[in-house]
C-alpha cells in the first residue's frame, strides 16, 4: 500500500465528510499516510487469529523512504501484495496497523494529529516516530523459520 503521498487539489478534510466507499480514486490513494507497516510480514495464529507484526520487510519495501520501490509493477516482483479497495477493506482491516488510517476509518475513528493530510507534510509521519522508517530488516536477510524473533510492538 506504500505508493501514495498526500496529493494537493483534495477537498478540504473530504475524509469527515465522505463515506469511504464514496471517496474517489485520489482521495482514497491520499489517506495512506507511508508509514510502511502494511509492508512487514506478519504471523498469524491459525487457532486465536491473533496477528504478531514482525520488523521483516517485504523486498520491495525501501526501509528509508517507507514505499514500494516498484509500486506500478509490484506484482511482477510480489504475485500476492494487497490492494486495498473500499470494497475489500473489510476483510483486511483486523490485520491492517492501529494507526493505518484505511482501519481508523473503517473502525469510525479520526485521523491522528501527525497525518500527513492533516500537517500538510509529508514526513511527519516519520518525525512523530510512527513509521518504519531505519526500522525494519529485509526478508532477504531473515529465514521465514526465524521471523518469530523479530516480532515487534508497533510504533504507535
Ligand atoms: S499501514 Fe496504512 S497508512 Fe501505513 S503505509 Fe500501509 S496503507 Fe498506508
Ligand atoms: S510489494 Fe511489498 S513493498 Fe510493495 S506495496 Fe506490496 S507489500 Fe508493500
Amino acid at each position: 500500500m506504500t505508493g501514495a503521498i498526500a496529493q494537493k487539489g483534495l477537498a478540504r478534510e473530504f475524509w469527515k465528510r465522505k463515506p469511504l466507499k464514496k471517496m474517489n480514486d485520489a482521495e482514497w490513494e491520499a489517506l495512506c499516510d507511508g508509514c510502511g507497516k502494511c509492508c512487514l510480514n506478519k504471523l498469524e495464529d491459525d487457532d486465536s487469529g491473533e496477528v504478531a507484526l514482525t520488523n521483516v520487510a517485504c523486498r520491495l519495501l525501501d526501509d528509508a523512504t517507507c514505499r514500494c520501490v516498484h509500486y506500478e509493477n509490484r506484482r511482477q516482483f510480489v504475485p500476492d501484495c494487497i490492494s486495498l479497495t473500499p470494497d475489500n477493506l473489510d476483510t483486511h482491516a483486523y490485520w491492517m496497523p492501529q494507526t493505518c488510517a484505511y482501519r481508523l476509518l473503517f473502525d469510525g475513528k479520526e485521523l491522528p494529529e501527525w497525518h500527513p493530510l492533516i500537517t500538510g507534510d509529508p514526513n511527519s509521519v516519520h518525525k512523530a516516530g510512527v513509521s518504519m522508517q531505519h526500522r525494519t530488516v529485509s526478508e532477504f536477510s531473515v529465514p521465514e523459520e526465524d521471523w518469530e524473533d523479530h516480532i515487534i510492538e508497533e510504533p504507535t
